[in-house]
């Protein structure tokens, strides 16, 4: 989304600013159970599961249970939501909304969600909060309480040192919101989710051929699926084109996973691969592609740079199929076959990018070799291969980054002497946009940052449980003097918190409208449904409450230390220069107008009212958009989709595939993707290799208290080896306790022989400690009380396959 942004224009010499675009203490939420009162909806007490005969009305809006942002009609009688249907009207979900997507309406009605805006009155971590009045939340955020200083004491002493605070969020379409208030406030340190999710994979394909492409599987012949279990992690449309649609016209599937996955029993063929030696299996198909010369010469001929380099070194390395073979654990016969197949196929062949969190170290050097090893066949921008896609444009809207005198860059840690060439960070090589969460969280801890950093803001976001080594991120929040939450569920993260601001959830908002690429573009809008319930807020609202509150105060630190702003008041009106200062600017207007005004500006008034109606535009859609069969719709004409949008090009930089990249050699990383020893897969005797994973119908922490998927997997079982839970004489739901060399956690067994006997495994997101989480509290183990905090070396991404577990019997 694109924001015009106000700077310092005394400064730049410039006008900037354009258009648009009480009460008691009480243990909280248990005893409010039920008793909520909403400002504007009803709060029904527990799962609605009747709809009625009434006359319902249907409003446009996309889900928020995963990442994906599928498309639904929701159903309301009489101010509530009785049900979710899919809206087919969205090229991106297909007329499907998956068991998760029908859930949403029990992430309305939890009854354990956030209500009201609470401040803390016992320790930090026990969970003790007061209700207050929205006010009053922001007051304690701005001035404090006796048990917390406030956003004014903290900027006081750290001189208007912005960067003393930190900024968090997950993933979602209000990110952007929140985002906003980080800019203005004029922080550095902002952390997302990137760097415990795709960093790697985004970043590996973005250096390589220039944007990290889409699998086109509805067109391929040909899939290699490695570490993306797309049968069970994520159920969207792409993955029925690969279960479905793909297999029913005949294209062939490998799938390469150390576990035989629901993807595994339906794919054609599986391949135990050990973990973390994907490299190596890719460097050996390349091998194979370029001895049997299988590669299309003509396309790497026009549009590779390096490529004679990486041949060499892929030669003069010896990565055949031979030397790959112990290595990876995969037959060199089934290599050969692979690479011959996939060239035979080729371009419509896709050896799959996947969407899954960083697994092992090697993991940006992996994807590197993934992206070369596609392209030398031949299969980038074109249908049946990787696809770029393409993009509506969206207007503008007015956003605010004010340039702050005393606001430090952001908190890394530089070495003190470093090495000839090398960056510098001592952490990892590359700082992108998100941050390393593990990296910053160590060196916060660990008193190693160049500044103080005293408090932070964290917005829809559970880094307790979503990330690697749960007592250091407890250390991390206790030690901070501030920290506001803005959830909708009182998480493990929120129960850490000074202030806490409920948000509502996405079924009693309207978000950022989004421009969604693809071989299908089109703009998706999530409307609100009902009004927010209890005393909730869209993120918007919130925002906009907190800086008319904290705006002019901050102001008049900024006035104290800031010598630029000293200047500027000497030439012009306080009013002039606290235009640029001011924090309210990003939420002047409701998100409806600004969605309107960004969609009108381009497309015009009608498009606008369009997309607000019907949840979906694209240019043209009245005319393309057809139902060919009772579950089957045109979008766009066959001619008129986007599978060729930069005529078969990278989108590097350079116009070529990177093969060799010199850069990355000044940072001290690979220019090329090279195995090394250290990467082997080793498991001392007695230890096990801890993998993690995702399940259809959990979406990590974010559902765990979802009394209707709790119905579909109630807790997280540990797959271990069949003969060695018989060697250890345990059986299916015994009590495991996994331990690593930074804690335990506990969950039943599941003997199975779909996993190796040197490895183990559980489903991520389980295992909260929140005891307001009436479902999910202690249900199943947590495996980042167990995943140890190694930091993959390129990008610092959470490196989640890396650590070795014992398994005991209690
Ligand atoms: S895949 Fe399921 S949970 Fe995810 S957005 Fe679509 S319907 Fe919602």
């Amino acid at each position: 989304m694109e924001v015009e942004i106000s700077r310092r224009k005394f400064l730049q010499g410039t006008v900037a600013m354009t258009v648009l675009g009480g009460t008691a203490a009480t243990n909280l939420f248990s005893s409010e159970h039920g008793s909520g009162h909403s400002t504007s909806g009803h709060a029904p007490e527990s799962v609605t599961t009747k709809t009625g005969t009434s006359k319902a009305e249907e409003v446009a809006t996309l889900c928020e249970m995963c990442v994906n942002k599928c498309a639904a009609l929701a159903r309301v009688e009489n101010g509530v939501v009785t049900k979710l249907n899919p809206n087919p009207m969205f090229p991106k979900s297909r007329n499907m909304l998956c068991a998760r997507g029908n859930a949403g309406l029990q992430a309305l009605y939890d009854p354990d969600r956030l209500k009201y805006p609470m401040i803390r009155v016992g320790e930090k971590g026990e969970g003790k909060f007061k209700r207050v009045t929205w006010d009053e939340a922001y007051d304690a955020i701005l001035n404090g309480t006796d048990k917390f200083p406030g956003l004014g004491k903290i900027l006081d002493e750290e001189k208007d040192n912005r960067s003393s605070m930190l900024f968090c969020a997950g993933e979602g379409m209000a990110e952007h919101t929140f985002k906003q208030f980080f800019q203005a406030f004029g922080s550095s340190n902002w952390l997302n989710h990137a760097s415990l999710c795709l960093q790697t994979v985004v970043s590996g394909y973005g250096v390589t051929i220039g944007g990290y492409a889409a699998g086109d599987v509805e067109n391929a012949d040909y899939v290699i699926m490695a570490g993306a279990n797309r049968a069970e992690a994520i159920v969207t449309p792409d993955t029925m084109d690969l279960f479905k649609r793909t297999k029913g016209r005949g294209a062939k599937l490998i799938c390469v996973d150390p576990r035989f996955t629901h993807t595994a029993a339906k794919s054609d063929k599986w391949l135990a691969i050990n973990p973390g030696t994907d490299l190596a299996f890719v460097l050996a198909l390349t091998y194979v592609t370029i001895t049997e010369n299988l590669q299309n010469q003509a396309y790497i001929d026009a549009n590779f740079k390096g490529y004679e380099d990486y041949k060499n070194s892929v030669l003069t390395n010896k990565y055949t199929p031979q030397w790959a073979e112990p290595i990876t654990g995969i037959k060199a016969k089934d290599i050969y076959q692979i690479a011959r197949e996939f060239a035979a196929a080729a371009p419509k062949a896709v050896y799959y990018p996947g969407r899954r969190s960083t697994f092992s170290k090697n993991d940006f050097q992996l994807r590197r070799a993934m992206a070369i090893f596609q392209a030398m066949h031949g299969g980038i921008d074109c249908k049946g291969g990787l696809v770029f896609g393409s993009k509506l444009k969206l207007g503008k809207h007015e956003g605010l980054e004010p340039l702050y005198a005393r606001a430090e860059a952001r908190a890394v840690n530089k070495v003190a002497h470093p090495e000839k060439g090398h960056s510098g960070y001592a952490d990892c090589a590359i700082v992108s946009g998100g941050g390393s969460w593990v990296a910053w969280r160590n060196r916060y801890l660990e008193d190693k940052m160049p500044y103080k950093v005293r408090g932070m803001f964290c917005y829809k976001h559970n880094p307790m449980m979503n990330m690697p080594n749960v007592k250091k991120t407890a250390a991390m929040l206790k030690k901070m003097d501030l920290v506001v939450t803005i959830d909708t569920m009182p998480s493990d993260t929120v129960m850490y918190a000074d202030v806490v601001l409920p948000e509502c959830t996405y079924l009693e908002r309207t978000d950022p409208v989004k421009t969604f690429g693809g071989v299908e573009p089109s703009i998706a809008v999530r409307n609100k449904v009902i009004d927010p319930m209890y005393e909730t807020k869209p993120v918007i609202d919130i925002l906009r409450g907190l800086t008319t509150k904290i705006s002019k105060p901050l102001f008049e630190i900024t006035k104290k230390y800031d010598e630029d702003v000293q200047d500027e008041l000497s030439d012009g009106t306080e009013a002039e220069v606290y235009e640029e200062f001011d924090l309210t600017i990003p939420f002047k207007h409701s998100q409806e107008e600004i969605n309107h005004h960004m969609v009108a500006s381009v497309y015009g008034e009608e498009a606008a009212k369009e997309l607000h109606h019907k949840g979906v535009f694209y240019p043209k859609m009245d005319k393309y958009y057809k139902q060919l069969a009772e579950n089957k719709f045109q979008y766009y004409p066959e001619k008129e989709k986007s599978y060729q949008t930069h005529s078969g090009k990278p989108k590097t930089p350079s116009g070529k595939i990177e093969c060799n990249i010199k850069n990355l050699a000044k940072k001290g990383i690979d220019p090329m993707p090279i195995w090394k020893d250290e990467y082997e897969f080793k498991v001392p005797a007695g230890k096990f290799k801890l993998l993690t994973g995702r399940h259809a119908q959990f979406t990590q922490s974010g559902t765990a208290n979802n009394a209707m998927l709790r119905d579909l997997i109630g807790e997280n079982f540990i797959w271990i080896n069949k003969r060695i839970a018989e060697q250890k004489g345990i059986n299916f739901a015994d009590t495991i306790e996994v331990s690593s060399s930074i804690g335990k956690t506990r969950l039943k067994a599941y003997p199975t022989e779909k996993i190796a006997p040197t490895q183990v495994f559980f489903v991520h997101g389980f295992g909260e400690e929140s005891n307001e989480l009436s479902l999910a509290y202690r249900s199943g183990g947590n495996d980042n009380a167990v995943i140890e905090d190694i930091v993959e070396p390129v990008y610092g991404a959470a490196a989640m396959h890396e650590t070795n577990v014992e398994i005991r019997k209690v």
